[in-house]
């Protein structure tokens, strides 16, 4: 019949159309899945102004050395020739060596500015997260030390096991495009 071969052509076509149209709302909706998820991946870090350092940070989590690390808000440091997050309470002299030192891993570098003034920067492959520097600083300096989860260590457990631990609950989920806090000042400098 000469109209067959149209009819059929026809249904071939629509059929095809429909099959690419729902080929591509799977695949524009796919993606916006894929964006979706990836916007939303969180990950841990810890919120600085609940942190009440403990030593949690560096014995509680999963790698050793700890996943969290000391870090320093240069626009808050007084670059203090005493620095209480670098010196022990009562030390000898004011000067590197190891007994004046309250970092146990020798972990913060001290580098002569300008005089009186002093840097202190942080060599995080030395650093175990204990929180020490991060107390002297809080409680007696400008509280430029303070400590965060580095992610390009952290595994990202489900379940972080310092988190569970952690007395100030100063852990918390933060967006993975955004995975860093900083301290108050330091969004003001
Ligand atoms: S466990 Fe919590 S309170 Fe203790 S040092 Fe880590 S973030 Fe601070
Ligand atoms: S005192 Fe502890 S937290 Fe501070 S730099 Fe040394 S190891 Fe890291
Ligand atoms: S999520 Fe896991 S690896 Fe990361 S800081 Fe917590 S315990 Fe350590």
């Amino acid at each position: 019949m000469p109209e067959t071969v149209p009819n059929n052509h026809r249904r071939q076509f629509f059929g095809a159309g429909i099959r690419g149209a729902f080929l591509f709302v799977l695949g524009a909706a796919t993606s916006l899945f894929a964006r979706y998820t990836q916007k939303e991946k969180m990950v841990w870090q810890i919120d600085p102004s609940k942190c009440v350092q403990c030593t949690n940070c560096a014995t509680k989590c999963v790698l050793q050395p700890s996943a969290v690390k000391c870090v320093q808000a240069y626009p808050m440091c007084g670059y203090c020739k005493l620095c209480t997050g670098y010196f022990e309470p009562q030390p000898n002299r004011l000067n590197t060596a190891a007994e004046n030192q309250l970092c146990p891993t020798g972990a913060i570098i001290r580098t002569a500015l300008e005089y009186p003034y002093y840097e202190y920067t942080i060599e995080e492959s030395l650093c175990i997260g204990c929180a020490k520097c991060v107390k002297g600083c809080t409680l007696f300096g400008n509280g430029s030390f303070f400590l965060q989860v580095r992610h390009d260590r952290c595994v990202n457990c489900n379940d972080c096991s310092i988190a569970l631990a952690c007395p100030g609950h100063a852990f918390k989920r933060v967006p993975a495009s955004q995975p860093y806090l900083l301290k108050n000042r330091e969004h003001q400098a």
